[in-house]
């Protein structure tokens, strides 16, 4: 794909369901220099910003290669739109066991796992549903019935089997696996592994929404992340701090499409086989930024209440804000995750 330089500018800000606020910080030690680059990557804007020293700026350039590289080579080998790539080997195996890159098998194992502790809502075996959909909206007509039926037989993780040597094989011809949900966060991890291996410690990374926060901002305190109000992007919703963090949201705000003037989400209910409608935005705060991208999605398709218990049995490292539509004038019902509340900014 060519990419297209674009400016630090408020368009990608605005873009982006949570974004940085960095400039109202009080500086306690002499502060590092902020490096940042941006590019069209994943479908999305991507800001990488890393805090160094001055004398080590061609380390931060030659990252910075090195983080873009790897976002092109883990979005090419993840992407279901790729032909030449392992999931669309999968795709048209028809069956026949197929060998796959260790990256690919263990994002797989991994998604599997997110399936089976979300109780089937985070899938990745939704693709055909995804297309049938998709065909629905370009016709303007609601799939039929019994069509979503059909393909509800043959969804859920159980139709992957992850063989030895990785190898993967899928259960029936019209298996499909699609990996968007989860494949963005892992890309911003790999990146994040970049800069650490590089030897910077202090740095954000922003994918479109996904970020991962590195060490400390170029002030030496936490990074400060804004959650835009998901139906209105001149207000914020809340802030929280995070520090080797990586925070995501999800939602029907920026992807959806629309079907006889009806609205739909882009993230598919996997017991109904339809559109999930009940979470306007589901933010997650988790160790990785695979795990916060999984996560998220999975919380749009459980709700608020499933959602929350999800998240509250995972332990301190994750936590969550769901918001619900209440009444024109209130805005959002907010449903705070246990661990919430110790990311949230006190002001
Ligand atoms: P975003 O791209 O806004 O960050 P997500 O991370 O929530 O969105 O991923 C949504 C994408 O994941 C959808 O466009 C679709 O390709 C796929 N998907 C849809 N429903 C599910 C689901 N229940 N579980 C996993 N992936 C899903
Ligand atoms: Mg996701």
């Amino acid at each position: 794909m060519r990419k297209v330089f674009l400016h630090y500018g408020i368009i990608f800000l605005l873009a982006a369901g949570i974004f940085l606020i960095s400039q109202d910080i009080p500086i306690f030690k002499a502060p590092l220099h902020k490096y940042s680059e941006t590019k069209l990557a994943m479908g999305t804007v991507v800001r990488f910003d890393v805090c160094s020293e001055n004398s080590q700026e061609e380390a931060v350039y030659n990252a910075f290669k090195t983080a873009w590289k790897s976002i092109e080579n883990t979005s090419r080998m993840m992407s279901v739109f790729d032909e030449r790539s392992d999931i669309s080997k999968i795709n048209t195996s028809k069956t026949k066991p197929v060998s796959v890159d260790k990256k690919v098998y263990l994002l797989l194992a991994k998604a599997i796992y997110f399936s089976t502790i979300s109780d089937g809502a985070f899938d990745v075996t939704v693709w055909p549903l995804v297309q049938l959909w998709k065909n629905s909206k370009e016709k303007n007509v609601l799939p039929r019935k019994r069509d979503i039926e059909k393909i509800l037989k043959l969804t859920g993780a159980s139709q992957i089997k992850l063989l030895k040597n990785y190898n993967v094989q899928l259960s029936h011809p019209t298996v499909k696996l699609d990996l968007s949900g989860i494949a963005k966060g892992y890309a911003v991890d790999e990146a994040a592994a970049v800069f650490r291996q590089s030897g910077f410690s202090d740095f954000l990374i922003d994918a479109g929404g996904d970020i991962y926060a590195g060490g400390t901002n170029c002030e030496g305190r936490a990074w400060r992340v804004g959650i835009r109000d998901p139906r209105d992007n001149t207000r914020m919703i809340d802030t929280v701090l995070v520090s080797n963090k990586a925070i995501t949201t999800s939602g029907d705000y920026e992807q959806f499409f629309e079907i006889q003037e009806k609205r739909y989400a882009h993230i598919i209910n996997p017991k109904t086989g339809f559109p999930s409608d009940e979470v306007v935005s589901a933010t997650v705060i988790a160790h990785t930024a695979q795990d916060a991208d999984a996560l998220s999605t999975a919380l749009c398709v459980l709700g608020p209440q499933q959602g929350v218990e999800l998240i509250n049995a995972l332990g301190p490292d994750v936590a969550s804000l769901i918001l619900t539509p209440a009444s024109e004038r209130e805005g959002y019902l907010r449903t705070f995750s246990k661990e919430y509340k110790n990311f949230q900014v006190k002001e």
